[in-house]
């Protein structure tokens, strides 16, 4: 097919809004003979006068010729070789054009004479285990998840090269597979995750066709590695995006295969969903102001309210609310794993988010000059806030953290805003000092 290609004087890429070392690392192959190419989500970025999160080069030089251009280039990956360029700030990555696995492909590909395991692999349902074989720049953008995303830019002559409909789908901001979308979000269910990233963070549509089938496939995310899917949630919720994001994820079905029991909650009670969307539009209110939060606010933000409540009903059985909420987080963390899967360091920081709750609610707090030193109050304290903004709970506690951290005298137990009564004031019981026992008198026979 050919390519559509669209001049210098017809696009709005400039070269000053590509880093220096980028170019600097372009031009160098093209002055070798060879060709190159930024790809991907940064040409996507640049047409759309966005800044691009990172900036990905293909070129037809193998990785050995590339390592031989580049002192500073290491190769990674023991299959498909990738080239990392490395900088004082920053990793370029450069990879030589490959080609994806032809769509009729299974693991019943012969293994090659030489024994060797085959360089394509797609397991009995189409989803591609293995693709690692070099291609044409064709290839290489056909291979490609979206329209919008095989684009490329040609340092040879400041072109862009399109061999789909990216820049017309650019323009009609839809989200559009390569190829029929039933076949690509199979080969990776990852996929759907991105086109909801996509559609959410740059303000797109998933064409509607593409939609029906990211629906049908929904619950296939979970063939997903869990590990993958734990770097992809973080993708979707925290990059100043996640209120979008989590209505797609909602409407689709992808959230309900991700997080089924938060999904089972949420779907008891309006106001659990209500709450959620208030704690990630606050969410995305920091990243916006330039702090995004950490992944163990983030969960806290996102199932802090359900686990609260699970933790709750389950103190009302006789253990203490500590005992509840950490078995609590012990069986959801538990439970998450199975699909996406959350270090436990970041399981433990979210629980000790929640636990931390009731110390902030006390009003006065025991010891707050020695809380506020500690590594988890800032979080802890950012999730007091939370609950006030989302379910109104809590304010006077908020307040009285507020007054003091601004250095002022908060006023102990004073009537809050919302009118909760204040905390009672617990009387220590006085215990009677015992008196030592006297030595038990030893009967002796000889006595
Ligand atoms: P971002 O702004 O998040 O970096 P991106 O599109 O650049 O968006 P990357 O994860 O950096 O996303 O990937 C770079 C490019 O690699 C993509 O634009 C796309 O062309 C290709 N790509 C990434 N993941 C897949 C995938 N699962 N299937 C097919 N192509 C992919
Ligand atoms: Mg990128």
């Amino acid at each position: 097919m050919q390519p559509r290609i669209i001049l210098r004087k017809e696009h709005r890429i400039s070269r000053k809004q590509i880093s220096p070392n980028v170019l600097r690392t372009l031009y160098r192959l093209r002055d070798n003979g060879f060709i190159a190419y930024l790809v991907g989500g940064c040409v996507r970025d640049l047409l759309l006068e966005r800044t691009p999160k990172d900036f990905d080069i293909a070129t037809d030089a193998a990785p050995g010729q590339i390592k031989r251009l580049f002192r500073n280039c290491r190769l990674i990956g023991r299959r498909f070789r990738l080239a990392h360029l490395h900088f004082q700030d920053e990793i370029l990555e450069v990879s030589t054009f490959r080609a994806a696995a032809p769509s009729d492909e299974t693991d019943t590909e012969e293994p090659s004479p030489d024994s060797r395991p085959p360089r394509h692999l797609k397991d009995e349902d189409g989803m591609v285990l293995r693709d690692n074989v070099f291609g044409t720049p064709e290839e290489d953008a056909l291979r490609r998840d979206f329209t919008i995303n095989a684009l490329a830019y040609n340092i040879a002559d400041f072109s862009v090269i399109d061999y789909t409909t990216g820049l017309s789908d650019l323009q009609a901001r839809l989200i559009r597979p390569i190829g029929a979308p039933s076949v690509r979000f199979t080969e990776d269910p990852v996929r759907m995750l991105r086109a909801v990233r996509f559609a959410a963070s740059h303000n797109f549509v998933i064409e509607p066709a593409t939609w029906e089938v990211l629906c049908e496939l929904s619950s296939s995310i979970s063939r997903a590695s869990p590990a993958r899917l734990y770097e992809e949630v973080l993708k979707l919720f925290l990059l100043g995006s996640a209120r979008p994001v989590f209505g797609l994820l909602h409407t689709s079905g992808l959230l309900a295969a991700l997080f089924p029991a938060l999904s089972h909650w949420l779907s008891e009670d309006s106001r659990h969903l209500a709450i959620v969307q208030a704690n990630l539009e606050d969410l995305d209110r920091q990243c916006q102001s330039g702090t995004p939060p950490s992944p163990a606010f983030f969960f806290a933000a996102f199932f802090g309210p359900s686990l609260e409540e699970a933790a709750l009903a389950r103190s009302r059985d006789g253990i203490t609310r500590r005992e509840a909420l950490d078995a609590v987080c012990a069986e959801a963390m538990k439970n998450f794993c199975k699909t996406v899967s959350i270090p436990g360091r970041v399981g433990n920081q979210l629980r000790d988010i929640l636990a931390r709750q009731p110390s902030l609610h006390r009003r006065p707090p025991r010891r707050p000059s020695l809380m506020v030193t500690k590594p988890w109050f800032a979080e802890a304290l950012a999730y007091l806030h939370l609950g006030v903004e989302a379910r109104g709970e809590h304010g006077a506690a908020l307040k009285w953290w507020d007054t003091f951290l601004a250095g002022g005298t908060p006023a102990i137990g004073s009537e809050p805003p919302n009118g909760e009564a204040p905390a009672k004031k617990r009387r220590r019981k006085r215990r009677r000092r015992r008196r030592p026992a006297a030595p038990a008198r030893r009967m002796t026979s000889d006595a």
